[in-house]
């Protein structure tokens, strides 16, 4: 199977309807982030089948949670995940791609340039930073591999709307990860948790979706300092 049936036969088992164009920009944006990788330290997924898979799929899986206008945010999304895919497949939806690192913002700035999109911004910021000035602003945040729920929960829920959401993807087994942030969830304004499973197709890998339901404000001294968070975790 070439990357591109790869691609379409695994959108179509997720359920994800494949926009005009989306198959070119993903596979484009595969080209550079290929090319980028050999000079920067982006991904550790190289082989091309595996970036359709392990990257794009993996990342697919999130489109159907996405609000058709609203505006969601991508915490840590380093080379662009789960953010850069979800925006190629819901091009109604706006995204914010958030990083601290300088350099991997500037790759995606130029992905957004190379492909035309009109649909994500990138910023480089620390996320308890942004937060400051970007309180209950967001329909939807998403995030993939940047720290543990409990933090991870007190850099994005107090940037979600009420009545938002934050979908945290994570390995299969979470329960327990999902169970030490209650406490969190309970403080921030999120209490109910709901863990949603999914097999990325053609990679036979079973993942999880956290769905945290924002019902009530988060109190206006979260986030804290990173080193706070870090070390004093809610
Ligand atoms: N989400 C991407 C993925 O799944 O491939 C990247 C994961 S990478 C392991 C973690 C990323 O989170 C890094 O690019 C790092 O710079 C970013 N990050 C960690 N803490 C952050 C913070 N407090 N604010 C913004 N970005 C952060």
């Amino acid at each position: 199977m070439t990357e591109r049936e790869l691609l379409t036969a695994g959108l179509r088992e997720l359920g994800v309807a494949e926009c005009p164009s989306a198959a070119d920009n993903l596979l484009r944006y595969s080209e550079i982030l290929r090319e980028k990788n050999k000079v920067m330290n982006l991904t550790a997924i190289t082989d091309p089948t595996e970036i359709v898979t392990r990257h794009f799929l993996d990342c697919a899986a999130l489109a159907p949670y996405m609000p058709q206008d609203g505006c969601v945010l991508d915490v840590g999304t380093g080379a662009g995940f789960p953010g850069m895919p979800l925006a190629i497949l819901c091009p109604q939806t706006e995204f914010v791609l958030l990083d601290a690192l300088r350099k991997r913002i500037d790759f995606l700035n130029e992905v957004i340039a190379d492909l035309g999109l009109t649909n994500v911004t990138a910023v480089h910021a620390r996320a308890e930073d942004y937060a400051r000035d970007n309180r209950d602003t967001f329909d939807l945040a998403v995030s993939r591999a940047v720290a543990d729920l409990r933090v991870l929960s007190e850099l994005a829920l107090p940037m979600i709307k009420v009545g938002g959401a934050f979908l945290a993807m994570k390995a299969e087994d979470c329960t327990e990860e999902v169970e030490t942030a209650a406490n969190a969830r309970m403080i921030l304004g999120a209490p109910d948790a709901e863990v949603l499973h999914y097999t990325v197709p053609f990679d036979e890998v079973s993942r999880a979706i956290v769905r945290l339901q924002k019902t009530q404000d988060t109190p206006e001294k979260y986030p804290r300092r990173f080193k706070k968070i870090q070390t004093s975790p809610l």
